[in-house]
């Protein structure tokens, strides 16, 4: 059973939390959690649980959250960067309202 897919999942890390030098924890859908060591070169990680391949994608600073969009639907969601900071996660859910209008609004300006 041969698929050509490279990655079975997708996560963003903080560029910040890989910076401290400390072992940081990449979570996995399943709950299973693997553990990396910064300088963190590696493109993906095997979740020792579920054995799914995770590619890990590292953006610079403390980005918080990223916009993704829904597979199914289309509409702007909010994807947490693992490894930002609380402050950043920790979005009330009016905060959550405004970001997402504001994508909603970017993603219907590129249609037209
Ligand atoms: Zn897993």
């Amino acid at each position: 059973m041969k698929k050509k897919r490279k990655f079975d999942l997708h996560t963003f890390v903080a560029g910040d939390a890989l910076e401290s030098g400390d072992a940081f924890p990449v979570h996995c859908n399943c709950s299973g959690i693997i553990t990396v060591f910064s300088p963190f070169e590696e493109e993906f990680v095997v979740c020792p649980k579920c054995e799914s391949r995770i590619g890990i994608h590292i953006l610079d600073g403390d980005p918080g959250y990223i916009f993704g969009a829904n597979p199914a639907t289309g509409e702007p969601i909010l994807i947490p960067v693992q490894g930002s900071s609380e402050q950043k996660l920790n979005l009330s859910p009016k905060e959550r309202e405004r970001l997402l209008a504001e994508a909603r609004k970017r993603f219907s300006e590129k249609k037209k």
